[in-house]
């Protein structure tokens, strides 16, 4: 009589206290490849000359005294210029994010 085979898993454990975790996936997708430009000094230096400017007003509904948010008209990702005052624009939370949205949704649905 034959004897049958055994198959054998390739499965084995791995042990979680001797295992790396692979440096946060999730965190290297969602983070912004220009983080640190956000944090860079000429970034706050022309953030803060544009908010100065405004006058804590929107610049799109003209809402006062509301915290300014500086965006970039045409975005980093879209090759917007990063430091360029004519590029940059002060907007109230509302608007900065409808603008953001708008821009997604373009370039989600290219025409
Ligand atoms: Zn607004």
């Amino acid at each position: 009589m034959a004897r049958l085979p055994v198959m054998r898993l390739g499965l084995r454990t791995v042990s979680t206290r001797s295992v790396k975790a692979v440096r946060g996936d999730a965190a290297a997708r969602s983070a912004k490849p220009t983080l640190d430009f956000y944090g860079s000094a000429a970034w706050k230096a022309i953030r803060l000359q544009v908010q100065r400017e405004c006058k804590r007003t929107c610049q799109r509904c003209r809402k006062p005294d509301t915290r300014i948010y500086v965006d970039h008209i045409v975005e980093l990702r879209d090759g917007g210029a990063p430091l360029e005052r004519s590029n940059l624009i002060g907007l109230c939370a509302s608007c900065h994010g409808k603008k953001t949205a708008e821009v997604r949704q373009m370039r989600a649905e290219p025409c």
